[in-house]
């Protein structure tokens, strides 16, 4: 099913998940993963595209076996900034050999200690692709983007980021997930400036728990958002307490998304890590406000 038909019914919940990082390697324990998150009773998990040195080629295979073995609605991330045109034919071709209808459209970062030369580049946006599927697949995907409530650190402003997401929804993004972000505030000025510019999509709020103090200095660098001061002064008093923060960073997590769902969100989405448990603790903590964001 496409995520933008859940999307016309309901707030969805979903979760991310990323390949390993070798060609070869044993998928027992992700899929063990995957076990743990669908008791959770997601609406869909997405799987990430070469992230963070993960490997590419496996993306497709796990988005399968979600879809296929799980029952789970899948959402392959793919990135093009690297890519030729073959290639993404390629693997869009085995998404749908093996029915997976959601993609997530992405540029991706350009590749680092290797020169880029814009004239050689098949593409240069995230809304290139988004085009170059509906072109080469009329209507067998249902093809997403990615926007950012702290501003993409490549834009000059919040107005230029929105102006450039606005072409990607033109060019058939049909929901939106975001960067994570520490404080909902951006998300709502996100969304609130978008909407004036007439991007009525879904806005999905991408939300990360912090499950360690280096991990949220190495986030917030990689993504470019910012740390609320309350927020950073608990990880600091807590530093030498690597529970302690696990705690604080799921209860901080919580209160995000119950502020998100009372506001009404159009979608929470886990960047879970891998780790299960984490988004276990929250869903124990507050299984009535989730049920009610996923029947609104
Ligand atoms: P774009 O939408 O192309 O935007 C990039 C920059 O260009 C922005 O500053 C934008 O304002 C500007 N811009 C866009 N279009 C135009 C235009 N037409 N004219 C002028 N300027 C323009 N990375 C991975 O490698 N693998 C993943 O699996 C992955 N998953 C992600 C999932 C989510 C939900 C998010 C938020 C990010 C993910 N990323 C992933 C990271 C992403 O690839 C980077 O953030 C990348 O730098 C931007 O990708 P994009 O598609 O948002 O780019």
């Amino acid at each position: 099913m496409k995520i933008s038909e859940i999307l016309k019914k309901k707030a969805t919940i979903s979760f991310e998940v990323f390949p390993p990082k070798s060609k070869n390697a044993n998928l027992a324990s992700l899929y063990k993963t995957i076990v743990e998150l669908a008791d959770l009773n997601p609406d869909f998990i997405s799987v990430t595209y070469g992230a963070a040195g993960s490997e590419k080629g496996r993306t497709a295979e796990i988005a399968s076996k979600i879809k296929n073995d799980f029952g789970i609605e899948s959402v392959a991330h793919l990135t093009c900034i690297s890519s030729k045109k073959e290639e993404v034919l390629e693997v869009c071709q085995e998404l749908r050999d093996h029915h997976v209808e959601n993609i997530l459209a992405l540029r991706g970062d350009y590749p680092k200690n290797k020169e880029v030369k814009e004239e050689e580049l098949d593409f240069h946006y995230g809304s290139d692709l988004v085009e170059f599927i509906h072109e080469n697949f009329d209507g067998e995907f249902c093809v997403s983007g990615a926007c950012y409530p702290d501003v993409h650190e490549e834009a000059r402003n919040l107005k230029e980021d929105l102006l450039a997401l606005k072409k990607k929804v033109d060019a058939g993004a049909e929901y939106l997930i975001t960067q994570i972000f520490y404080d909902n505030q951006y998300y709502y000025r996100l969304v609130k400036e978008a909407r004036k510019l007439g991007i009525n999509v879904p806005i999905i709020a991408g939300i990360m728990p912090v499950t360690n103090a280096k991990s949220l200095k190495n986030n917030a660098k990689m993504c470019g958002c910012s740390v609320p001061y309350e927020l950073s002064t608990m990880v600091e008093k807590y530093y030498e307490y690597p529970e302690a923060i696990k705690e604080i960073g799921i209860n901080y997590a919580t209160h995000q998304i119950i502020d998100l769902i009372t506001n009404g969100v159009d979608g929470i989405h886990i960047y879970t890590m891998n780790r299960p448990e984490i988004a276990k603790s929250i869903f124990t903590g507050i299984p009535t406000v989730l049920r009610e964001l996923n029947h609104a």
